[in-house]
């Protein structure tokens, strides 16, 4: 399956320049959300995965049926605020705009193997920030998995020596 084929670009959202990636086409597509899911699994189940870690809101479409297929843990990281427990906190610029995203401090156990997961590798600041605050819990990261990485950003040479898969590139 072409996955390239269910991803509507459109040009200047959220802001005049950006040509933004918009999975929605393809998650409403049952057949290609499965195997697009199914693909991401086959690249990433060689590695002992504990559990599965991914930024709201995209990457909870990615991880948790990611995490369901694979039979391990989901563990959402959201923005600062909406999490009821107790935090880890870290700010962070994005491809446009700042953000702060927070994970519950008992919510991954020192020595736990992380997989991240998120619908699309930009400049890499989100999951930067995501590899930071799983560190601080003592998780290890093995690995980072998404539906789309943007190749001319070179997000994938910030993140520190960690193994990135992703189905789409552009
Ligand atoms: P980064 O932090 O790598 O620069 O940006 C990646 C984050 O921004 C991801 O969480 C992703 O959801 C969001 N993002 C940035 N650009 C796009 C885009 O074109 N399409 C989608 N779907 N998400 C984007």
């Amino acid at each position: 399956m072409n996955f390239k084929d269910y991803i509507r670009v459109i040009p200047d959202f959220p802001q005049p320049g950006i040509r933004f990636k918009d999975i929605t086409t393809l998650l409403k597509d049952g057949q290609a959300y499965k195997a697009a899911i199914d693909a991401m699994k086959e690249k990433v189940q060689h590695l002992e995965i504990d559990v599965i870690t991914g930024p709201e809101a995209r990457g909870f479409v990615v991880g948790a049926p990611l995490a369901l297929s694979l039979g391990v843990g989901f563990v959402p990281i959201r923005k600062s605020g909406k999490l009821p427990g107790e935090t880890v906190e870290a700010g962070y610029d994005l491809e446009y705009g700042k953000d702060r995203l927070a994970l519950h401090k008992d919510s991954i156990t020192p020595g736990q193997k992380v997989l991240i997961a998120d619908d699309l590798l930009a400049t890499g600041g989100t999951i930067n920030t995501t590899i930071n605050l799983i560190r601080q819990l003592g998780g290890e990261v093995v690995g980072a998995a998404f539906l789309i990485e943007l190749g001319y950003l070179t997000g994938r040479e910030k993140l520190d020596g960690i193994e990135v898969f992703s189905l789409i590139t552009y």
